[in-house]
C-alpha cells in the first residue's frame, strides 16, 4: 500500500489550479484576445473542402513532418519580416503553447534554468513546471519595458537554458526594440532565446519583427500563431521559426503524430486565404489605437499597445470594475499586476458597448 494522496498528483502540482480564463456567454466578449471578425465565406468553404478531402484519408497517420504546410507557413512568414525562411526553419503544433512546452521539454529539464521579465504571459512558469525546469522570473519597468542592463545582468547571473519573452508583451502590449532581442541573444549564449510574437501581426508601423534577426542569431527562436491576427484560435495551430538544428531537436520530444490530417489541412487551407483572414488587422490597429486614447481621455493610464489588446488602470477595486463590466455584457480580463485590467480590441460595436458599460461602471464606483 502507497501512502500517496489521491489523485497522486505531483507535489508541485498540489493546490495548482488548471489556465481558465473565464469562458462566458455573454454579448461582448473581450478577453482572450480573439479576433472579433471570423474567416470569411471563401475561406471557411475551402478549409472544409480541404478536410472533406483529408477526411477520406484518416485511415493511415498523417505525415509526421507535414512538411507541406511548413513550406505554406515559411512562405507567410517571408511576407513578413522572415528572410530566406525554408521548411526546415519552421516547426509547427497546437498551438503555439504546445511548441514552447516542447522547446522547454527539448530545452529545459531538471537543473536547468527558464527566464522571462514580468509582468508578462502567465503560461510561461507552467511550461517550466511540466518540463522541471527551474523558473526565474526578473521585473520590467514601471512603464513595461525592459531595462536592457538589468536583463543582461539577470541572465549573465542565471545562465537560464530558455529564456522567454513576448513581444509584443501580453498583457502590456510592450513591443522589444530590436537591440534587445539582439542583446538577449548574444547574454544567453547558447540558451535560446524564445521571442514570442503571438501578437506580431498587430505591431505600429515602424516596429519590426525579431524574425529580421534570424540570420544573425542561431539560438534566436520566434514563436507565431494563428490564434490571434489569423482569426483561426478554435484550430489550433502555432509554430515558430528557428535554425534547422533547432527545430531536428524538437522532433525528439514530440509525441508521435502530433499534428491530426486535419489540423494540417485547415491550416494550409488557411494560409491560401492569408490575405483575406488578416484583412481586418488594420481596422483592428485603427481601432486599438482609437480605444487607448480615449481610456487616457477619461483619465486612466494605458500602456502603449503594439497588440490587439489595451491594459488600463488603475483601479482600487479592479474586481469590482470587471463584474461591473460583466453586469452589463461585457466580457474582459482581470490581469496585469494589482489594479489593472486588459481589454481586447472587438468590432466598432462591440468597442462602443464597453465603452459605455465603463463610463457607467466609473460613474457608479466613483
Ligand atoms: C494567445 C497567446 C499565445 C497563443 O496561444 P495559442 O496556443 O497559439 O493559441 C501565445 N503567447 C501569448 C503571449 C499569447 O497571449
Amino acid at each position: 500500500m502507497s501512502d500517496l494522496a489521491w489523485p497522486p498528483l505531483r507535489d508541485a502540482l498540489a493546490g495548482e489550479v488548471p489556465y481558465g480564463a473565464p469562458q462566458l456567454d455573454v454579448p461582448v466578449q473581450l478577453n482572450v484576445n480573439e479576433n472579433p471578425y471570423g474567416p470569411s465565406q471563401a475561406a471557411a468553404a475551402d478549409i472544409a473542402e480541404s478536410v472533406r478531402a483529408a477526411a477520406l484519408t484518416l485511415n493511415r497517420y498523417p505525415d509526421r513532418d507535414f512538411t507541406e504546410l511548413r513550406g505554406a507557413l515559411a512562405a507567410y512568414l517571408n511576407t513578413d519580416g522572415g528572410q530566406g525562411l525554408v521548411p526546415e526553419n519552421i516547426w509547427a503544433a497546437n498551438g503555439s503553447n504546445e511548441v514552447m512546452l516542447q522547446l522547454l521539454q527539448a530545452f529545459g529539464g531538471p537543473g536547468r534554468t527558464a527566464i522571462s521579465f514580468a509582468p508578462t504571459y502567465s503560461m510561461y512558469p507552467e511550461y517550466a513546471r511540466d518540463s522541471l525546469t527551474d523558473w526565474v522570473v526578473g521585473r520590467r519597468e514601471s512603464d513595461f519595458s525592459l531595462d536592457l542592463e538589468v536583463a543582461r545582468a539577470k541572465i549573465l547571473a542565471e545562465r537560464p537554458s530558455v529564456v522567454l519573452l513576448p513581444s509584443p508583451n501580453n498583457p502590456t502590449g510592450t513591443a522589444l526594440p530590436l537591440e534587445a532581442v539582439s542583446m538577449l541573444c548574444e547574454a544567453a549564449g547558447n540558451g535560446v532565446v524564445v521571442i514570442d510574437e503571438a501578437y506580431g501581426e498587430f505591431r505600429r508601423a515602424g516596429t519590426p519583427s525579431a524574425l529580421e534577426l534570424l540570420p544573425q542569431h542561431r539560438n534566436l527562436v520566434v514563436s507565431r500563431t494563428m490564434s490571434k491576427a489569423f482569426a483561426l484560435a478554435g484550430a489550433r495551430l502555432g509554430y515558430l521559426a528557428a535554425a534547422p538544428e533547432i527545430c531536428d531537436a524538437i522532433r525528439v520530444v514530440r509525441l508521435p503524430y502530433h499534428l491530426s490530417a486535419v489540423t494540417q489541412a485547415t491550416a494550409l487551407a488557411a494560409l491560401r486565404h492569408a490575405p483575406e483572414l488578416l484583412g481586418k488587422v488594420d481596422e483592428l490597429r485603427v481601432e486599438r489605437d482609437a480605444c487607448v486614447a480615449w481610456l487616457r481621455e477619461q483619465g486612466l493610464t494605458v500602456a502603449d499597445s503594439d497588440a490587439n489588446f489595451a491594459l488600463f488602470g488603475t483601479f482600487e477595486d479592479r474586481s469590482a470594475v470587471w463584474q461591473g463590466l460583466l453586469d452589463r455584457g461585457v466580457l474582459i480580463r482581470e490581469t496585469g499586476p494589482p489594479g489593472w485590467l486588459r481589454v481586447s480590441i472587438g468590432t466598432p460595436d462591440e468597442m462602443k458597448a464597453f465603452k459605455q458599460a465603463l463610463v457607467a461602471v466609473m460613474e457608479e464606483t466613483r
